[in-house]
């Protein structure tokens, strides 16, 4: 870009603003310019100059992207708030509601600036995505006074430094990409790329200059073919070559694995046309000079990018067997790719925000519509920024509109696009009239019907595979919610049954005095303490024994629960309703069943394991008594996976005769090894599902029972 170093003064600034709009208020930015002259006399940039220089060259950079007036003069002041007696009502009075609203925007943006966590930087972004909803100006000539700062960062502290390289890259960038406003992409890529990693910067800057050397022969020869077969159908275009950004460049080395010399793209060429058909034309005749590389050609112009971006990209193998990119556009094209929405924003004086492009105005208020529906910052960064990766896939809903998703997203991604509700209520779909899984991918032009069933929940499997941010989000909200429902009622259920344990009134549940032991632990909720307590974060007992006079603590921290199931009475035990499910799961290491005497153990944030009460896992040598709980089954509702194994004589048609009773009876076997003993016998390792306890007693008679069967047994280790 022109960087416009040669504006250092007002009336130079004033010039060029009317070289492109003739309209504009030289005596409002004279006197922008005097105020802030005067506000800031005092202060001197990091750099020694006058502060200025600053405020000045924010306005050059809104004056070269050909911002309104107001801006221009907003620009001018935005740091005098903020760093100045100035209040926001002496630049109402001065300059308007307007300008005041803009320099007020950009002081409450900057306010928010110096904090340091990731969630703070969340939390700005989120505030400048609410600003930009307000007014775009307001993000524009932020990302002005980003500009000037990174261009003078050399003068900072090398940690300030770093700082707000990262914080440039990692939010700047992406919004102004997000905006279409290429060239300040760039920019702030590049910029913060020679911060960040000033050595492999300087390298890279390097190998591209010699690159240029080497291949500009080779390019100018390409170029004239190219222009020579243009000019013979008289077509009109511009033919140039051109570098990708540096950072580009390293971004594509990292995303490979390659090293420079590998990229043979670093020097595209680009040709500017009159049409669109003109375009195509233009891409027909280079791919009937060169054979094209395949999978390379993306029409941009078809099917634009997010960001509005068109343009069509083809890659050939050149005469001298070398690669060479093409990027083919009209002049109309490039100028969005360059300016983005602020292409859409000239010699608007006093116009804003409804003249823009509807376009990115329906991105917009989906972001806003997003961070209303996620509370928290960081997961909505994270949203953000998923959705702003380039490789998309359209597809159509029945009715025919189109929906944009990520590249390998899925029905649930598309369900969740659609509504919340959708999503979570999403129990199958049809992709052109056919059911398909879950899990499938999402081709361009599928038309895409969700199958919903009401009352339904998200599966935490669906985290494996979708690619939206959105759904990503959503689903582990609901699991979340869902998690400390149950959680809540576990706590509740298992502090109730640790205060009786101690012979304590269970209504001192919600006690004063409780409520002050959670206190102390950081918790400041009753359901907290539950929750903390069912996740198994809290021990119930540490909490409960500091309810204890001081004798009788003593007395009981010598002699900690025992695991003794055969003692507990009925309706002593928590009830486990379901198996396998978020607050209970069967341990896979004695598989135990309903029906039979078990155990549970309180794992940190799983749940509750349970175990046949027996088990040897459950040594209280080894593990943490406290952590025990009494469960008992309140009835099996679904087959349950059980180990046995089969000892036989080494016999033709022993399997077939034991696989004949185990399905007669229902069994279902979901896994089986078979080895044969060096004393002819055959071994059988069966996975079998049962229904309870006596189910699998019953299986095992029979099993028995059959002629040549040895020994069955059900195994727990
Ligand atoms: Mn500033």
């Amino acid at each position: 870009m022109a960087v416009l170093r040669d504006i250092n003064t007002v009336d130079a600034l004033v010039d060029r603003v009317f070289s492109y709009n003739p309209e504009s208020d030289a005596n409002l930015l004279r006197r922008a310019y005097a105020f802030s002259n005067e506000a800031h006399y005092k202060q001197k940039r990091k750099g020694g100059e006058p502060y200025i220089e600053h405020p000045l060259a924010v306005a050059a950079i809104l004056c070269y992207m050909r911002m309104d007036t107001n801006s221009l003069a907003a620009g001018l002041l935005h740091d005098t708030i903020e760093d100045t007696d100035t209040t926001v009502e002496d630049i109402k009075e001065l300059f308007g509601d307007d300008i005041a609203f803009l320099v007020e925007s950009l002081t409450k943006l900057s306010r928010m600036e110096f904090k340091t966590s990731e969630e703070a930087q969340a939390e700005n972004f989120r505030k400048m995505l609410i600003a930009m909803a307000e007014d775009m100006r307001v993000i524009i000539i932020k990302f002005a006074d980003r500009l000037h700062n990174m261009r003078t960062l050399e003068y900072l502290s090398p940690e300030r430094r770093q700082k707000i390289a990262l914080e440039t890259l990692e939010i700047y960038a992406p919004l102004a990409n997000r905006l279409g406003i290429g060239w300040l992409k760039s920019e702030f890529e590049n910029l913060s790329f020679k911060f960040m990693m000033p050595e492999m910067y300087e390298q890279l800057v390097q190998k591209v200059a010699k690159k240029r050397e080497e291949q500009e022969g080779y390019l100018d020869e390409v170029i004239k073919i190219v222009e020579a077969h243009i000019k013979a159908v008289s077509i009109s275009a511009k033919v140039s070559g051109r570098v990708k950004h540096y950072y580009g460049i390293y971004q594509k080395m990292q995303k490979q694995k390659i090293p420079f010399e590998q990229i043979y793209d670093v020097i595209a060429i680009r040709i500017i046309t009159d049409s669109p058909s003109n375009c195509y034309a233009i891409l027909g005749l280079i791919h009937s000079l060169w054979t094209p590389v395949p999978g390379r050609f993306k029409d941009f112009i078809g099917a634009p990018k997010s960001n509005l971006y068109q343009s069509l990209h083809t890659t050939i193998i050149g005469p001298r067997g070398e690669r060479v990119e093409f990027q083919i556009r009209t002049e109309e094209m490039n100028r969005v790719a360059e300016e983005g929405i602020a292409a859409h924003w000239k010699y608007k004086e006093g116009d804003h925000a409804e003249k823009l492009d509807e376009k990115y105005f329906a991105w917009l208020r989906e972001l806003v519509r997003t961070q209303k529906e996620t509370r928290d910052a960081k997961e909505f960064l994270e949203e953000v920024k998923g959705d702003i990766s380039p490789g998309v896939v359209y597809v159509f809903t029945p009715e025919g509109d189109i929906v944009e998703l990520p590249q390998d997203a899925t029905p649930v991604d598309f369900a969740y696009s659609i509504h919340t509700i959708v999503g979570h209520q999403c129990i199958g779909a049809k992709i052109n009239g056919k059911i398909v899984p879950l899990r499938y991918t999402l081709q361009n032009g599928d038309t895409v019907e969700i199958i919903t069933s009401h009352g339904h929940g998200p599966s935490r499997d669906w985290l494996k595979f979708v690619q939206t941010q959105r759904a990503k989000s959503r689903i582990k909200q609901w699991l979340k919610i869902e998690e400390r429902k149950k959680g809540l009622i576990l706590g509740e259920e298992l502090l109730e049954k640790a205060l009786r344990k101690y012979n304590l009134s269970p209504s001192m549940a919600k006690s004063k005095e409780i409520l002050d032991i959670a206190k102390s632990l950081k918790i400041q909720t009753y359901e907290d303490l539950c929750v903390a307590i069912g996740y198994g974060s809290i021990s119930v007992h540490k909490i409960v024994r500091k309810l204890l006079p001081e004798s009788e603590k003593i007395e009981k921290e010598k002699t900690p629960l025992k695991k003794e199931p055969q003692k507990s009475e009925e309706g002593k035990g928590i009830r486990i309703e379901g198996v396998d499910n978020i607050m209970f799961h069967r341990s896979k290491c004695c598989y135990p069943l309903p029906g039979e005497k078990v155990t549970g153990f309180v794992t940190r944030g799983r749940g509750i394991s349970i175990h046949t009460a027996d088990c040897p896992t459950l040594d209280t040598q080894t593990i943490d008594a406290d952590r025990l709980v009494e469960v008992e089954w309140a009835g099996g509702d679904s087959n349950c996976s059980v180990k046995v194994q089969v000892l036989t004589e080494d016999k033709r048609g022993l399997l077939a005769e034991l696989s004949a009773v185990l399905s007669t009876n229902n069994v279902n076997i979901n896994h089986l090894d078979a080895s044969t003993t060096h004393e002819k016998q055959a071994l059988f390792n069966f996975i079998l599902d049962v229904k309870d306890k006596r189910h699998l007693d019953d299986i095992i008679k029979k099993l028995s029972q059959i002629n040549g069967v040895i020994e069955v047994r059900r195994v727990k280790t």
